[in-house]
């Protein structure tokens, strides 16, 4: 048995503690919280600062942790594809090794489960032995509609390779064709199957979808990728593919970085089971922007927050992009953030069981974070991972 004590316990399903104490077995499952101070009790571990439950990354890629600082910064997003694709390929055991360091390093930074998008089963053996829980998202892409049925078909059959929790998505909407999105809806019937869909990451999305105009069509000639049955719509993006998506499956929502207040009235219309992912150290590595963080005040779905790839972040850290978010929102305070950062991603990766809140039953890990200022977390926050 363990027993921790802060400044501050977050349980964050229940009331903040100040003093608090959280008794745990061997096995890291929590047993009891209270507030009575046993102050003589030898056994207690006691710290300055405030401790969370482990922390949920819903958006990251394993199979590019190869990529770390192989891809130029602030290119912009279709640039920054580009480069992804030309180098992705390297030798197996290379990969191997870096996905290896990728997952032993979220493990390190608190992090206790991911949602993690796979293009291919390289990483199926890492996160089958890994110690922090995966959910992998199959990723179809396919801008021929023609092509849709045989996408779907070879999404099955690779989901069929890995041992740890799966469901298929799709990319994003300038990758996808409106059939696509209709064969992902017929499985979904079906299926239990979430969905986690790269959304509004560059304004170029846009223009794509309203006009079949902008920058991604030479993108696709550069690529020799057939855009003849991908239609103009007149709408943006997010306003296409709403009508299009289940209403039976949880949805994850990832970047929104132009994603506007028109845009998250539309979602309200919709009854979805909707989350909005942000990951804003990808945003400022590729884009150099942030999303309009204070606009999702206005949202009634949750919030959580993905560290994307290695290949676009120079670390897989919840913590840092928590710094990101604190400093660049007046609505949210950090209790709200961490929110994000621990039940809500949790909920969407139907975790809620057992991880994203302190509460006795729940082995959800126990982060402390030290060097807070008046309880609000800042670039001098530190985190140490208690359990
Ligand atoms: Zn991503």
């Amino acid at each position: 048995m363990r027993r921790f004590s802060a400044d501050f316990i977050y349980t964050i399903t229940g009331n903040i503690i100040p003093n608090g104490i959280v008794v745990t077995n061997d096995d890291g499952k929590i047993l009891a919280i209270t507030d009575e101070k046993i102050s003589l009790d030898p056994h207690i571990e006691r710290y300055d600062g405030i401790i969370t439950p482990g922390f949920i990354n819903t958006h990251c890629h394993l199979e590019l942790s190869h990529l770390h600082q192989k891809i130029k910064k602030q290119q912009g997003l279709i640039s920054f594809i580009k480069d992804v694709i030309y180098t992705r390929n390297f030798h197996e055991d290379v990969i191997h090794e870096a996905m290896k360091k990728a997952d032993e390093q979220m493990w390190q930074n608190g992090i206790v489960a991911v949602g993690d998008i796979s293009n291919q089963s390289i990483s199926a053996e890492i996160k089958q032995k890994s110690k922090i829980k995966y959910h992998t998202f199959i990723e179809m892409i396919g801008l021929d509609a023609y092509k849709a049925q045989e996408i779907i078909k070879n999404a099955i059959d690779l989901k069929a390779q890995f041992k740890t929790p799966t469901s298929i998505t799709v990319h994003a909407p300038y990758s996808i064709s409106k059939e696509l999105l209709k064969e992902l809806k017929r499985y979904c019937k079906n299926n239990e199957n979430k969905i986690a869909i790269h959304l509004q990451e560059c304004e170029a999305e846009a223009e794509l979808y309203k006009g079949k105009k902008g920058a991604f069509l030479d993108f696709f000639k550069d690529l020799n990728i057939n855009a003849e049955t991908f239609k103009a719509q007149s709408k943006n993006s997010i306003q296409a593919i709403l009508p299009f998506l289940p209403k039976n499956q949880k949805i994850l929502f990832v970047h929104n970085t132009f994603t506007c207040l028109k845009d998250i009235y539309l979602t309200k219309r919709f009854e979805l089971d909707l989350f909005w992912c942000f990951c804003p150290n990808a945003n400022l590595y590729i884009e150099n922007t942030l999303p309009k963080i204070d606009f999702f005040k206005h949202t009634n779905y949750p919030i959580t927050i993905g560290t994307d790839s290695l290949a676009s972040n120079d670390v897989l850290d919840i913590l840092s992009e928590i710094k990101v978010l604190v400093k660049n929102t007046k609505s949210f305070t950090t209790a709200d953030i961490l929110k994000w950062a621990t039940i809500n991603g949790a909920q969407f990766l139907g975790l809620e069981t057992d991880f994203g809140s302190i509460e006795v039953g729940k082995t959800p890990g126990l982060n402390l974070l030290q060097n807070l200022k008046n309880g609000e977390i800042t670039d001098k926050t530190t985190l140490k991972k208690l359990i």
